[in-house]
């Protein structure tokens, strides 16, 4: 649980943090030549790590915050 400032609220809040895929370009291609490519450039780059963002979602209201600042994954 993470302490935040909320936009909404207009206080700091209680925070639960999320860790989601990024969507990459490939995603849009339904193709199997698509799926590959997903998959040698998620290979290449170190896994799937480097393609997660780090969400706060505000306990109290719901609101939801980007926040790439961590270097946890480096
Ligand atoms: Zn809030």
């Amino acid at each position: 649980m993470v302490v935040r400032y909320c936009e909404c609220c207009k206080t700091e809040t209680d925070h639960r943090e999320t860790l989601e895929r990024k969507p990459s370009s490939y995603d849009t291609k339904k193709s199997i030549y698509g799926r590959l490519m997903l998959l040698i450039h998620e290979f290449i780059n170190g896994g799937h790590y480097y393609n997660m963002n780090r969400y706060l979602t505000c306990k109290a209201c719901g609101h939801k915050i980007l926040e790439n600042m961590g270097n946890e994954f480096e």
